[in-house]
Parts: C-alpha cells; sequence; structure tokens
C-alpha cells in the first residue's frame, strides 16, 4: 500500500537519530520482534490523533508478520524445554524486567481484582505540553500474537488490558502482550459517575479492531463495575447499580461488542430467590434498553450471599430472563475451583463441564477467565495466582486448552502481573508467557516428562503462596469445627430427652 512505502526505512532513520529510544528488557517470549516506533503528535497538529501515527506504524508491522515466521507455540515434548525458557520468569524476572519503555504508557490507575487498569479519561489525549512526548520510544512487542488457524484447537488465548487513557488503547495492549482476546474495563470500575465515550475513542477503537483483526463482537470480552449488584434491594442504589450497568451495555453497542461480562451480584442477606428475580427483572429490562449485546454472568468463588458461585444459581438467573439470546455465562476457572469444581484431573475436569452441561446449558457459555488460584479447593476465597502456580496446576489448564467446547470463545487471563515496588510500572511479560505457555499445552502429551517438569517447576514457584493460603484455610476449617462442635454440645445438652436416651444412666 502506497502510505506504507518507505516506513522502514524512515523508522530506522528516526530510531537512528533518537538519542532516546529505550528498547523492552529481554523477556520476549519469541525471538522474532516486531519493532514500533511511537512518535508524539507534533504541536498543535489536530490532524491525527497519537494513537493514530503509531496504529499506521503497526498496521506495517503486522503484516509483516504475516510473511514472517509466526513462532508456532509449543507443540512437542522438545519445544516445551524450549518455552520453560521463554517463559521462565513467570513470577521470578518481574521486578527486574520492568518495562522502561512502556512506563508512561502502562502505569497503573485503579486497581481490579488482579490489578487491571480502567481507562481513567476516556478521551484520546493529545498531550502538546510535555516535551517528553516528543522524544521517540521503541516498544517492542512482548510477544508476537499467534495465528489461531495454526494451533491445534481454535482457542482464543488473551488477556485483560489496560485502557488506560482510553478504550482504543486496550488494543495496543492486548497487541503488546500477543493476546488473541481481550477484556477490559470500559469506564472506571470502581466510581460510580464517569464521562462519557468519546467519539474519537469510539472511532479509533473500531478502526484498531478492523486492522488488527480483532473480532469486537466474539473476541473482547469487557468486565463490568465492581461496584453494581443487580440484585441490590434499595430502590435508590439498585437505580445507581441499573444506570451503570445499561450505560456499559450502551458503550458495548457503540464500540461493536457482543459480549459483556459481569458479576452476578449479591443477595444482601435476603432470600435467594427473590434476589435472583431482582437481578433477572433488572437484565430483562437492560436487554430492552439494548438490542445486541449478551449480558454474562460471570461464576463467583465465594459462599454466603453471593450470587452466582454455583451452576444452580446460574440456571436460575438464566430461566427467569425472557430473551434467553442475550444471556451466558463466563467460567473462572479460579473461582469455580475455589468454589468446589475441580478441574484438575481429566476425569474431575469432565465431571465438572458435564455437570454445567447438564445443570446450565453448554450453549450458554460465552467466555472463560482463566486464573490459577492460590486458595485450595472448597475455600471459597477469590486468589488469582499465575498458571500452573496455585492449587489448579498446569494440569488443569492442559485440560482447559484441550478442551472442545470452549474453542472460539474468549479466554482471558486475569492473572497477577509484575509491578515495581511503589506499584506504579508494571510488567506485562508475565502475561505473554502465559498466553505462550497455554497455547503451547494445546494437543500435548501430558505424560511426557517435559510436562511433568514444567508442572512440577510451576508449583515450585507457588509453593510459598499455596501453603501460606493453605495454613488459612486449615485454621478457618478448625475454627469453624470448633464452633459447630461447641453448637452441637449445646444443642445436645439443651435437648434433654435425646441427651438421656443416648446414656446409660
Ligand atoms: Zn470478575
Ligand atoms: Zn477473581
Amino acid at each position: 500500500m502506497p502510505r506504507r512505502s518507505n516506513r522502514g526505512s524512515e523508522k530506522q532513520a528516526r530510531i537512528a537519530k533518537s538519542d532516546t529510544i529505550r528498547s523492552v528488557p529481554t523477556i520476549a517470549v519469541t525471538p522474532t520482534v516486531k519493532v514500533e516506533t511511537r512518535e508524539p503528535v507534533a504541536e498543535g497538529d489536530t490532524s491525527m490523533p497519537k494513537s493514530r501515527s503509531i496504529r499506521k506504524k503497526k498496521i506495517k508491522t503486522e503484516s509483516d508478520l504475516e510473511k514472517q515466521t509466526i513462532k508456532t507455540p509449543l507443540t512437542s515434548p522438545e519445544e516445551i524445554k524450549t518455552n520453560r525458557v521463554k517463559a521462565e520468569a513467570i513470577l521470578g524476572e518481574q521486578q527486574a524486567t520492568l518495562l522502561k519503555g512502556a512506563s508512561k504508557k502502562r502505569k497503573a490507575t485503579t486497581k481490579g481484582e488482579s490489578g487491571e487498569e480502567a481507562p481513567d479519561d476516556i478521551v484520546p489525549k493529545k498531550k502538546r505540553n510535555n516535551r517528553k512526548k516528543k522524544e521517540e520510544e521503541v516498544v517492542m512487542p512482548l510477544a508476537e500474537r499467534s495465528v489461531v488457524g495454526i494451533l491445534k484447537k481454535s482457542m482464543y488465548i488473551g488477556s485483560h488490558t489496560s485502557a488506560a487513557k482510553g478504550v482504543h488503547n486496550s488494543i495496543d495492549n492486548a497487541l503488546h502482550v500477543g493476546a488473541n482476546s481481550f477484556a477490559l474495563f470500559l469506564q472506571s470500575q470502581r466510581k460510580w459517575v464517569n464521562p462519557p465515550l468519546a467519539p474519537e475513542a469510539r472511532d479509533q477503537f473500531r478502526a484498531f479492531c478492523l486492522e488488527h483483526k480483532y473480532d469486537a463482537a466474539k473476541h473482547i470480552l469487557p468486565h463490568g463495575s465492581y461496584l453494581v449488584n443487580l440484585a441490590e434491594l434499595d430502590a435508590v442504589k439498585a437505580e445507581r447499580s441499573y444506570t451503570a450497568f445499561l450505560n456499559d451495555l450502551q458503550r458495548c453497542e457503540d464500540l461493536g461488542i457482543k459480549l459483556y461480562n459481569f458479576h452476578p451480584g449479591n443477595t444482601g442477606k435476603r432470600p435467594r430467590p427473590e434476589a435472583i428475580a431482582r437481578l433477572a427483572a433488572q437484565l430483562n429490562k437492560a436487554h430492552k434498553a439494548t438490542s445486541t449485546v449478551i449480558t454474562v454472568l460471570e461464576s463467583m468463588a465465594g459462599g454466603g450471599n453471593v450470587i452466582g458461585s454455583t451452576w444452580e444459581d446460574l440456571r436460575d438467573i438464566i430461566a427467569l430472563v425472557d430473551d434467553k439470546s442475550r444471556v451466558g455465562i463466563c467460567i473462572d476457572t479460579c473461582h469455580s475451583f475455589a468454589h468446589g469444581y475441580d478441574l484438575r484431573s481429566p476425569e474431575a475436569f469432565r465431571k465438572t463441564m458435564d455437570g454445567f452441561a447438564s445443570t446450565v446449558g453448554m450453549q450458554y457459555l460465552k467466555a472463560l477467565h482463566l486464573n490459577d488460584s492460590k486458595a485450595p479447593f472448597l475455600s471459597k476465597r477469590d486468589a488469582h495466582a499465575n498458571i500452573g502456580t496455585g492449587f489448579l496446576g498446569l494440569r488443569a489448564f492442559h485440560n482447559v486448552v484441550n478442551f472442545d467446547a470452549f474453542q472460539h470463545l474468549p479466554m482471558v487471563l486475569e492473572t497477577p502481573v509484575g509491578e515495581s515496588p511503589d506499584g506504579k510500572v508494571k510488567d506485562w511479560g508475565t502475561r505473554a508467557k502465559e498466553i505462550k505457555l497455554l497455547e503451547g499445552l494445546i494437543g500435548l502429551d501430558p505424560e511426557t516428562d517435559e510436562f511433568i517438569k514444567e508442572e512440577q517447576r510451576l508449583q515450585d514457584i507457588g509453593a510459598a503462596d499455596r501453603k501460606k493460603f493453605q495454613e488459612v484455610w486449615d485454621r478457618n476449617q478448625q475454627k469453624a469445627s470448633k464452633k459447630k462442635k461447641i453448637q452441637v454440645e449445646d444443642s445436645d445438652g439443651d435437648d434433654s430427652d435425646a441427651s438421656c436416651k443416648s446414656c446409660d444412666h
């Protein structure tokens, strides 16, 4: 294409004359790198926003990539070794490899359940006053995006990404970690009122999706606000939740996104069937107020008043939704495992998925969140771990990425990422490595020595965290059983007839 001509040499020239090039440290998963030059918009130039100029360069490198050798993820036992080296430091190197070049862009704003970032300003800014922005930076992607067509199964493995400074930036960030699907917050997940979606951000988002072949209708899965509780009883609070929820759904439709993931909510200590009915009524209202977006209920970890931790809860919500084509489920591997749905062995995995199919129905499964769990089975605690390092372990994820029914669904990682000591700079290299690690498990024989060694290596990395969470769980169990014992003793004491019947005297 004419507009791309000579870009390589121009870029090289820019790189050569710039004193401020910062390359990403050596944690690229694949040796072939895509070099992107980020340049600011000239002072006063309103014709082309900054992101647009970045994107134009990316178009070239993307098409180049397609022509070049695209690194196939690990598909043979021999390659797992290579992958292990590439994926080294899923935890260990995080501190040492913080991204200088990407630091300005990847600063944390507000953190989600796994340190995710929300757009703190959805208007694409042309930071004209920042002199430093005039300096050029070279940011290499941490990993190439795999071509799903060459994987043995069509698994769209991706990551929750930052949408700081505008939703359109999430695409850049997804590309950066080699994600084939991604999640983002459409607005701050911890504020009730946010600025409206800027038309420029919307247009850029749509354009970038087309350019980079992200199917917004299938593989982008925004995450809802943590503040929203659609099962809320109080009329004022319920209205506030509904308004925020609907606003997010409208943003989805503006952006061409069809799947919207959210937490089902909380009963507020009211009877569960009533709470579920309130939630379903809000969904019905929201479906009528919008036209295409599918509201996707996330499977939860918690017990007590939490809604959506059991397949039965999810089934009961769907049962009350009028338009079944507008509701779906996202299984979070960490949450569901912690609640009591085992995924570790092939047999347990099969049983769990059979249970889901018979209780909820596979037709409702629209997405997955891929997280290992720091907390043990049945603990009902929501604590995400890096893949393979938690109580789920690598075998569980082998089951997941080889399960045919998960093909074509967005599979989004929300695992911990590295941070600088002040928490301001993040190392997304972890996510890039995990995507490659998971893609490498597709079609791989888990009985090979290489797999078993890798499984063990990752378990060793997570050993301290698992021990800590296990101890807490054990203590809680002991406390609970003591309490139960006391209650049983009390009730035995109170029930004199029972006591007498069981005694010899
Ligand atoms: Zn969530
Ligand atoms: Zn979680």
